[in-house]
C-alpha cells in the first residue's frame, strides 16, 4: 500500500476510535487520558503529510466520517461509482495517492471476501453481522491477549475472517491504543481493514471474567473485524449492544448461558 494512504488510513482509523470512545466509556477518567494520547497520536502523524495533502484531508475530514475508502471490484465504496479503467489502473499501482473524482475519497485497493454459506441473512438487528458459529459461551483464555486470540482463531476457522493471526494481531494493536473495555463487564475489541466478509461479530463468554486494565474485568467480549467503509455503522452496532447489556439483568442472563445456541437466542434480540 501506498505510504501515505496508509498515513491517512492511520489517522482515519484513531478519529474513529475517539468517537468511539466518546460514545462508549463509562469511566470518564479513562476516557480523558485516552482522548489526550489519541490526540497526540494524530498530530504526530500530520506532521509527515506534504501542505497539499494536509489540506485535501482537512476538506475531507469536515465533510465525511470516512474519507479513505477501499476501491472494490473497481468501485469508489465511499459513493458506489465505478472507477474509470485509468484510475482503477492509478489506484492498483500504489505509487500515488488517487482520489475518487466523483466524491473525492481518498482511495485504495481492497478485496471483498466471501461470506461463509449460512442462513444469517434472514435476521434483523445485530444478528445480522453473527453467526450461532461465532459464540462462544466458555472461553479457556485468562488474560485479555489469550482472549482475543481465541475468539480470532475460531471466527477465522469458521470463514469469516480469512487469517485468524492477523485478525488477532489486529486486535491487540487496537487494544494497545486504547482499551476496548467500557464497564458493565464489557469489552469491544475490534479490527479495522482486515479481510473479512463484511463486518463480522463474534463473542465470547468468560465466567471468572478477564482482566483488560484499568481495574476493568471482563465477562462479555465483543470482537469484530471491521472493513474500513463500515466503520461509522460499526459505532452505531456497539451502541446498540451497550445499551442493552446497560442493563444488569440482560448482562446475566447472557453470562450464565450453557450453549451457543442459548447465547444465539439472547443475540438475536439486540438491536432489533
Ligand atoms: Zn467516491
Amino acid at each position: 500500500m501506498n505510504k501515505i494512504i496508509n498515513q491517512l488510513l492511520q489517522i482515519q482509523d484513531l478519529t474513529l476510535i475517539l468517537r468511539e470512545n466518546d460514545i462508549l466509556h463509562k469511566r470518564r477518567d479513562i476516557e480523558a487520558r485516552a482522548t489526550e494520547s489519541l490526540k497526540r497520536n494524530i498530530s504526530e502523524m500530520k506532521e509527515y503529510l506534504s501542505g497539499d495533502i494536509l489540506s485535501d484531508l482537512q476538506l475531507l475530514s469536515s465533510k465525511y466520517d470516512i474519507f479513505v475508502v477501499p476501491m472494490i471490484n473497481d468501485t469508489c465504496t465511499g459513493c458506489f461509482m465505478k472507477m474509470p479503467v485509468g484510475i482503477a489502473n492509478n489506484v492498483r499501482q500504489t505509487s500515488q495517492c488517487i482520489s475518487c473524482p466523483s466524491c473525492r475519497r481518498f482511495l485504495y485497493e481492497g478485496y471483498q471476501s466471501r461470506r461463509p454459506s449460512g442462513n444469517f441473512q434472514q435476521y434483523k438487528g445485530i444478528a445480522r453481522f453473527s453467526s450461532v458459529d461465532l459464540m462462544l459461551p466458555d472461553l479457556s483464555a485468562d488474560n485479555h491477549a489469550d482472549a482475543l486470540r481465541e475468539i480470532a482463531l475460531l471466527t477465522a476457522e469458521k470463514g469469516f475472517v480469512e487469517n485468524g493471526e492477523e485478525f488477532a494481531e489486529a486486535l491487540l494493536e487496537r487494544e494497545a491504543l486504547a482499551s476496548t473495555a467500557v464497564g458493565s463487564k464489557l469489552a469491544f475489541p475490534h479490527a479495522r481493514g482486515i479481510s473479512a466478509c463484511g463486518m463480522t461479530l463474534a463473542l465470547g463468554i468468560s465466567g471468572k471474567g478477564i482482566d483488560f486494565g484499568e481495574g476493568e474485568t471482563v465477562h462479555l467480549v465483543f470482537a469484530s473485524a471491521v472493513p474500513t467503509q463500515t466503520s461509522v455503522f460499526y459505532i452505531d452496532m456497539v451502541s446498540k449492544i451497550a445499551r442493552y447489556f446497560g442493563k444488569a439483568e440482560n448482562t446475566s442472563k447472557m453470562i450464565q448461558c450453557k450453549t451457543a445456541e442459548d447465547m444465539w437466542r439472547i443475540f438475536v434480540k439486540i438491536g432489533k
